[in-house]
């Protein structure tokens, strides 16, 4: 079994930039990634609020300059996916990690860092449009839809700002969102709004059910107070309504908030002594790239102070 001081599960902005401090730090870390390093970021099309990019940044040239920092240092990258994890007493505490492919990896501080999926729709025909009109990627699949018509699902940061990255691309983009209010941020707004020709809001409507055969050709909506119904011709529909944790592989004894999301303290800790958290997996206020980053370095520091305090 592959024995480490740390091991990072998660290789997003979190678990790149927690990996990155604990190996500065002197400490022999691992960091498990399960497919690209990256997170959300990589199919993010454009970023434009993370500090020192005044003109934004695309997602894949941000998460390859964090997984190239990371690079720089003997961090060592691990490629698989965890399954399960407990904890043992052996000369203090130690943490087993269960690998789908294999051999388990054993460690004194985790970091789970694994981030947030998309959250589904959950209308039955969802599954059988997936790759035949249902995407939950525009930077991955809006050019399949040059020249169409397509709709966004939400009313958050995601779905206005893949709304409009995909109205560069389509001919039309309907935003369906089940309130007249939006969550998403007022520029975008006010960008999508100056843009009616383009971008047409469907506001208090969810999406009812599919149509097509075999591909997505008709979005059906139906109006959340009048039940009224709608049918919008599109091509493509564009998922974007939030987030599930995953944390299925974590111990069941963390707490989690009613979402599943990781409770966790302000320097990260849970209620396992060794076991930290960090980014999209904690039940927090703000999920943006710099909050991740941030939550890194403080798991990191907190594994640390750990790590020290074991040693000594
Ligand atoms: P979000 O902010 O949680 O928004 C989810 C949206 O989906 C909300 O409008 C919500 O409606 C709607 N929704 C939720 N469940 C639904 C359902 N079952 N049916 C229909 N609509 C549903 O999620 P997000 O947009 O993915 O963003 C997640 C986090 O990442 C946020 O903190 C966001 O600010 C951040 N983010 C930031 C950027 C950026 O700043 N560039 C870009 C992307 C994401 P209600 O509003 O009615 O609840």
């Amino acid at each position: 079994m592959q024995a480490f001081d740390a091991v990072v599960v998660g290789a997003g902005p979190a678990g790149l930039n927690a990996a990155l401090y604990l190996v500065r730090a002197g400490f022999k870390t691992a960091l498990i990634e399960r497919n690209s390093a990256g997170g959300q970021v990589l199919s993010t099309s454009e970023i434009e609020n993370y500090l020192g990019f005044p003109k934004g940044v695309k997602g894949y040239e941000l998460a390859d300059l964090f997984s190239a920092h990371a690079d720089a240092y003997p961090v060592q990258r691990l490629r698989g996916d965890v399954v399960s994890m407990e904890s043992t007493e052996e000369n203090g505490k130690m943490h087993i990690l269960h690998m789908q492919e294999g051999e388990d990896i054993k460690a004194r501080a985790v970091i789970i860092a694994t981030g947030a999926g998309n959250r589904p729709l959950g209308i039955k025909e969802e599954q059988m449009y997936k790759g035949k009109g249902v995407s939950y990627c525009a930077l991955c699949d809006g050019n399949f839809y040059r020249g169409l018509d397509v709709a966004v699902v939400g009313g958050g940061d995601a779905a206005l700002e893949e709304a409009l990255y995909l109205s560069r691309i389509v001919n039309k983009v309907y935003i369906i969102h089940r309130r007249e209010g939006f969550r998403g941020t007022q520029i975008y707004l006010d960008k999508i709004r100056s843009m009616p020709e383009k971008i047409e809001l469907v506001t208090s409507c969810v999406v009812d059910s599919l149509d097509g055969e075999p591909n997505l050709k008709k979005v059906v909506v139906r109006h959340v107070q009048s039940g009224e119904k709608r049918e919008i011709a599109a091509e493509g529909l564009f998922v974007y309504i939030g987030h599930v944790p995953n944390a299925q592989f974590a111990p069941a004894e963390l707490e989690r908030n009613e979402q599943g999301f990781l409770i966790t303290d302000q320097e990260m800790q849970t209620k396992i002594p060794g076991i930290f958290a960090a980014g999209d997996i904690r039940a927090k206020l703000c999920r943006q790239v710099c909050t991740a980053v941030g939550d890194g370095a403080t798991a990191a520091s907190s594994a640390i102070r750990y790590l020290e305090h074991l040693n000594a």
